[in-house]
């Protein structure tokens, strides 16, 4: 016979403690970087704690760890959950564990009730998330979702260390995880997090429903003009790339992020040649970072930055040179599976809002292969990658409850 399920907060909190203590930081952070030793045994205690449940132990060429709990359909591909376990150098002890350790929590609130779900559910703790150590991030999940990986076998990692080395290192550390290839079909993907921001908590609100993962956009705008002498150059002569880049910067400033709520734009670099004091710059260099849920808005926002740059350019008879040097498409998530998430947030009388996550994200990926959402729960003053990261005990397992009740519904459909 079966019952319901139920999360155990206290063993939730428990685990979340034992976890914070591999990599421990005098500050009261972690630093459990990807492929490290502390990484290696925070995803051997969790492979462990596993197979003690009777639970399959799987990893596959990335070193993405999953652990499986069959469903009564061995036809229909699991259902994911899950998150990270690896942290920034100086990181908070939830970014990540909370959502991996919250999976394993409702797996084994499963396995407790003995509760049937027709779907496979399945955790997983995507390998080298933050990319602090071994760029990029999100490395596991865009493996797992078909990135060309080729390239990665040389990266060399901010220690010195070689990818390759160490991730081959991570893998035979853990024997009892059997290879399995990188990708699979699967049903679904929920992922819990905290929200690295402060709005839930501004608004006293336990949950958010999260409907997207903004896009992310760089630019480097290159103003060129003539270097000339500070005391003996008139205005009528002075072609000074300095001026138009402020007044661009200043134009962008006052007119993308106040007129759409969901743009963000950020100048965080600019440098001037020869940056002498006494002389006008010959050129002036600067950075855009534009943030957007909707890929067409990213192009707009790009093509309003290139005309305002020229147009300022072009008053100081300077000319722009701008260069797009990174380029990440948002996702939008699966409004089913949000229903899915809103309709956990309801069952269990939990206010909630709809929200767009600001931050990467490997759900980010697995939205482009299946239905995914992601769920977020407050932190202390919108702190993250932070050693003073903290997330409320009781709204880390209300966190907990709501995947749960996410997961039965999810991977056992009507
Ligand atoms: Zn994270």
């Amino acid at each position: 016979m079966s019952l319901t399920p139920r999360i155990d907060g206290d063993r939730l909190l428990g685990r979340l403690d034992a976890f914070a203590r591999i990599g421990a930081t005098p500050a009261g952070g972690v630093n459990r970087q990807a492929f490290s030793v502390e990484d290696r045994r925070a995803r051997r205690l969790l492979a462990e704690l596993a197979l003690e449940r009777g639970f399959t132990v799987f990893q596959d060429g990335i070193a993405n760890l999953f652990i499986r709990r069959e469903g009564t359909d061995a036809t229909l591909p699991p259902f994911l959950i899950g998150s990270h376990l690896d942290s920034q150098p100086t990181g908070g002890r939830f970014d990540g564990a909370l959502g991996t350790l919250s999976a394993f929590e409702v797996l084994e609130a499963l396995e407790d009730a003995r509760a049937e779900t027709r779907m496979p559910v399945e955790v997983v703790a995507w390998a080298n998330e933050e990319g602090s150590r071994f760029a990029p991030g999100v490395m596991g999940s865009m493996a797992f979702t078909g990135a060309d990986t080729a390239a990665w076998k040389s990266i060399v990692g901010a220690d010195g260390a070689l990818l390759a080395a160490e991730l081959e290192a991570t893998i035979t550390a853990l024997p009892e995880a059997a290879l399995r290839p990188t990708g699979m079909p699967i049903s679904g993907y929920v992922e819990l997090h905290i929200e690295q921001g402060p709005s839930l908590e501004k608004e006293q609100l336990p949950i958010g429903v999260v409907t997207a993962v903004q896009g992310t956009r760089w630019l480097e705008v290159s103003i060129q003009g003539t270097s000339g002498h500070a005391g003996t150059t008139d205005l009528a002569y002075r072609r000074d790339p300095m001026v138009a880049a402020i007044a661009a910067i200043h134009r962008l400033q006052t007119t993308i992020m106040p007129l759409d709520s969901s743009a963000r734009l950020t100048v965080g670099r600019i440098a001037a040649r020869p940056g002498s004091i006494n002389a006008i710059p010959q050129s002036v260099a600067f950075t855009v970072d534009i943030r957007h849920p909707r890929a067409e808005q990213l192009n707009v926002i790009e093509a309003e930055v290139r005309q305002v740059c020229a147009a300022e350019a072009e008053a100081q008879h300077c000319t722009a040179v701008i260069k797009r040097s990174f380029d990440m498409p948002g996702a939008a998530f699966s409004p089913d599976m949000v229903n899915t998430v809103e309709e956990a947030a309801r069952s269990l009388q939990l206010q909630y809002k709809q929200m767009i996550s600001g931050a990467f994200h490997d759900a980010l990926f697995l939205a482009r292969v299946a239905p995914a959402a992601m769920i977020f729960v407050p932190c202390r003053d919108g702190l993250s990658h932070n050693e003073a990261e903290y997330v409320e005990p009781g709204d880390a397992v209300i966190g907990a409850h709501v995947l749960l009740r996410t997961a039965i519904m999810a991977a056992s459909p009507r």
